[in-house]
């Protein structure tokens, strides 16, 4: 290993809001801040509160207001882990800053360390998961249908497809990546999962430089398992990326040296994938590693490559050489306290290791969204019925005489009744469990003169006069196509 110069200072100093957290973060915390302080970052932190101590003071998101403004002020944050409280109804202060700052976008790196030793140690695994971090079932919009049945909506535009799949481009051109693979269950989900497919061909053929693939998200995982050094970039939704994301994370060593980004317009919060770790907390033993891995990205992402190439080559040496690690990772069975640690990744501050990839970084190019409704035109539309979803603890059959009965003289006939997804009416061939959840799908006879709004209530109406319904879904065509799925 040889010495490489100290890197020149960069100039101007940049203001990080610092976010110590729960548990085991202001101890992570603090030793990134060592670490960065004694490879000359020009940082200067602003330190603010979140979590649990801001539940405790009865602020109900967890981050007060003057986290929010520091963040809004500096653009840029290092989070520690933050604690949900189980029980008391608040919500995670990690989502309430996601969802403040629209940070849709979350970027993993999943790289092979040295000196971590996995099943999948010498593959040279490098690569990034870029998960979308704000739709999907994540936007929380649940109800209960009947007593017995819950629904959650799987909310996905294109516009957010679009944003997820240029922050993935933007990822590979920053990293000098080749391959872009976008991973869905659009074969399942056509409307939703099949979005992200779709608006991935179109917009990935405006990057020349990178290939791209489509893999069923299933098959991805597995493909992660058996083969993982085939990926670059792999962009997914909310739900499969974060699933995808953990599974990934373990590949090289879990959850303890795992950083991450979330990115959004202006703004970009940087933190380690583990929890608080509050078995450990107080303790001085935690690993700092994915707080300080996060910190490169963070610096990376400020535009000081230099100093994050050179932690992250100290860092580098400090695994191999396997002296003076956490207990967590150390491979002799006592492991050193997190101070220790610091002080030897500082002492091989200004060394370089072979293990670090060759990677020219370049600033991420984020596109910057305009702050508008985004609103996308058909040319034609077209209403053509309506699904209502009913309870019922009726047979099939016997809830289409009665569903029929109801349509007669409205402006629809039943054309079908569903059972989670499956057809039960007309009867098919096998045998569907039945719940007291129907889907009845009623066809206009012919188009509708207005908008159809009188004719659907008409319809509610005369339904409601024998059967409880939940809610509807209306049956509409964009641009000569169907929009909406198949029983
Ligand atoms: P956890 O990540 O805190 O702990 C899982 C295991 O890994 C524990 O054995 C822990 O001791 C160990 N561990 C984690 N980080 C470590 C480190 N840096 N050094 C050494 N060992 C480490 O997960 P959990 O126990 O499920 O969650 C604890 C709390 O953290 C919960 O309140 C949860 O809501 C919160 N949490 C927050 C975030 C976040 O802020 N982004 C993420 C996950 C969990």
């Amino acid at each position: 290993m040889d010495s490489i110069p100290p890197q020149l200072p960069v100039r101007s100093k940049v203001t990080v809001t610092a976010i110590p957290g729960d548990g085991i973060g202001p101890e992570v915390m603090r030793a990134t801040q060592q670490v960065l302080a004694a490879a000359d970052a020009q940082v200067e932190w602003e330190e603010a509160l979140a979590g649990a101590e801001a539940f405790r003071r009865g602020i109900a998101s967890g981050a007060p207001r003057e986290t929010l403004d520091s963040i809004a002020r500096t653009g840029v944050a290092l989070k520690g882990p933050l604690e949900t409280p189980v029980g008391h109804g608040e919500k995670s202060a990690n989502v309430a800053l996601r969802k403040t700052f629209e940070m849709y976008g979350n970027v993993r790196p999943v790289r092979e360390l040295p000196g971590i030793r996995t099943p999948f140690s010498g593959r040279g695994i490098d690569f990034v998961v870029v998960r979308e971090n704000v739709e999907d079932v994540y936007a929380g919009i649940e109800h209960m249908q009947t007593p017995g049945v819950a629904q959650c909506l799987k909310i996905i535009t294109e516009v957010g497809c679009e944003r997820i799949l240029r922050l993935a481009a933007a990822v590979a051109e920053a990293e000098g990546r080749r391959k872009v693979t976008v991973a869905t269950k659009a074969n399942i989900m056509k409307l939703t999962e099949g979005m992200l497919k779709r608006v991935g061909e179109q917009v990935l053929a405006e990057y020349p430089s990178l290939s791209n693939e489509h893999m069923i998200v299933d098959n991805c995982a597995h493909q992660m398992v058996i083969r993982p050094e085939q990926f670059d970039v792999a962009v997914m939704t909310n739900m499969n990326g974060d699933i995808l994301s953990d599974l990934a994370a373990g590949l090289v060593g879990g959850l303890g040296v795992a950083p991450s980004a979330n990115l959004g317009d202006g703004v970009a919060m940087f933190e380690a994938v583990h929890g608080s770790a509050p078995q450990i907390a107080g303790k001085g033993i935690a690993n700092p590693t994915a707080l300080l891995l996060s910190a490169l990205m963070m610096l990376r992402h400020v535009g000081d490559f230099a100093t994050a190439r050179r932690i992250e080559h100290a860092l580098y040496v400090t695994l191999e050489e396997g002296r003076d690690l956490t207990g967590d990772i150390a491979r002799e069975a006592e492991g050193v306290p997190t101070q220790q640690f610091v002080d030897r990744v500082i002492a091989n501050l200004g060394r370089e290791s072979a293990l670090v990839p060759a990677r020219e970084y370049r600033p991420i190019a984020l596109k910057r969204w305009p702050q508008i409704t985004w609103y996308r035109a058909a040319s034609t539309r077209e209403l053509v019925g309506v699904d209502v979803f009913v309870e019922s603890e009726r047979d099939p059959r016997a809830i289409s005489i009665t569903l029929q009965a109801a349509a007669e003289g409205s402006a629809f006939d039943l054309a079908m009744i569903g059972s989670r997804g499956a057809q039960v009416w007309p009867e098919v061939a096998g045998h569907t469990f039945l719940v007291d959840h129907f889907r009845a799908r009623f066809m206009f006879r012919e188009p509708p003169k207005g908008n159809g709004i009188a004719e659907i209530t008409d319809l509610l109406q005369r339904i409601g006069r024998q059967h409880n319904w939940m809610h509807i879904e209306k049956l509409q065509r964009f641009d000569g196509a169907d929009a909406y799925s198949k029983a």
